[in-house]
């Protein structure tokens, strides 16, 4: 008879885990497996995180993007929506709102903007540093490692920048003139040069199967990220995928758990996009292996033109103190929220960047 507490033991244990047993979780349908799945996953949440839930403010301070994933409102494609940048007034301002509602690490994203400045970005981060104590994520896409190295000497702490999927061929088929191993290329400078690194996945491509799944997860492990944003797949109007089908939420909570239990101390959001579904599946996700929420602190009227995929949570609302919401939620689930910077759990155990060489002593080109 399947033993589905001996099959999770041995991914857990996998120094590689298996992708035919992945893929067998991944087919898991029946309600008491799933919750065998979930609470196996919750218990190592739990002894690798512990119960406190961090928090990612962000601010989403420019729309331009001159890239072309067929998924993403934001492509250029896109002519219909208005583009915005904020200028460093609004930015500043947006990050002391952010600040005062004891938020300790700030989310700096755009699209992938050709035009942006690297020097203007450079001084925002300075001037963050020098006025608040946060650390800050950037996810602005695929930069030059010399940027990227210029923004890291200025004091920025973290980068965002999602595979979105493992699989080359389904990669390159939906980002036209992108290439996977260019993405490869910006993830190890980006490790190179001493950030924290997230990556993550989108569940529900056309064309990605179980297996393609598996790999993520595989590929997410090998890869030994500090962050995994794991999300579906919302349709948007304005692309080429409009008239796909969404992302399946029970698909994304097994890729949730998976990666909680192959990957055990990576830090994993419960996401915007697992929130802005038929229903708010982040409790579920923080149930099942997520440790993190990521509130949002763009202002009004660029919060509503970012419009990645439609019906993102929260996207009507003026800014406000999310705290409230927070709170309650990690308490309806007997967590709580962890208000301290919540750096890499894998930099404070030594097992980050084992042997790899730092370039950020390399001279700035720019
Ligand atoms: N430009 C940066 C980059 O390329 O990493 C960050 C901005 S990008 C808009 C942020 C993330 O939005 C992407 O990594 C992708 O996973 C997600 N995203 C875009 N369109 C989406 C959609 N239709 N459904 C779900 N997630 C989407």
């Amino acid at each position: 008879m399947f033993n589905l507490a001996k099959l999770l033991n041995k991914i857990y244990s996998a120094e590689t885990p298996d992708l035919k047993d992945m893929e067998q979780v991944l087919l898991l349908t029946q309600k008491g497996q799933l919750d065998e799945l979930f609470s196996f996953a919750d218990n190592i949440r739990k002894e690798f995180c512990g119960d406190g839930i961090l928090l990612r403010g962000i601010i989403e301070f420019s729309n331009l993007c001159a890239q072309e994933c067929f998924y993403c409102g934001l492509n250029k494609s896109n002519h219909r929506l208005k583009r915005y940048r904020m200028t460093e007034n609004e930015l500043i301002k947006a990050v002391d709102y952010l600040g005062s509602c004891n938020i300790k690490t700030l989310v700096l994203q755009s699209g992938q903007e050709e035009g942006l400045d690297a020097l203007w970005l450079r001084d925002i981060i300075l001037k963050i540093k020098s006025k608040f104590n946060m650390a800050i994520t950037l996810s602005v896409g695929e930069k030059s490692a010399d940027e990227y190295r210029l923004w890291k000497q200025a004091g920025a702490d973290r980068y965002l920048l999602k595979i979105e999927t493992s699989d080359k061929a389904l990669y390159e088929s939906i980002h036209k003139g992108m290439s996977f191993a260019r993405r490869m290329a910006c993830l190890d400078d980006l490790r190179g040069l001493g950030y924290q690194v997230g990556t993550g996945n989108i569940i529900g491509f056309a064309g990605q199967s179980l297996k393609t799944v598996a790999k993520d997860i595989k590929f997410f492990k090998h890869g030994n990220f500090d962050m995994l944003g794991i999300g579906p797949f919302i349709p948007h109007q304005d692309t080429r995928m409009s008239q796909d089908p969404k992302g399946d939420a029970a698909l994304c909570l097994k890729t949730i758990a998976l990666a909680r239990i192959v990957t055990k101390n990576t830090h994993i959001p419960a996401t915007t996009a697992l929130g802005s579904l038929d229903q708010d599946y982040r409790v579920e996700g923080l149930k099942c292996g997520a440790n993190v929420l990521m509130p949002n602190f763009t202002p009004q009227p660029y919060r509503k033109l970012y419009e990645i995929y439609p019906g993102k949570r929260c996207v009507d609302e003026p800014v406000g103190n999310c705290n409230f919401c927070m709170d309650s939620m990690a308490k309806n689930i007997g967590r709580f929220i962890d208000y301290s910077i919540g750096d890499s759990l894998k930099f404070r155990d030594g097992s980050r960047n084992k042997g790899k060489p730092s370039p950020l002593e390399g001279t700035v080109l720019l």
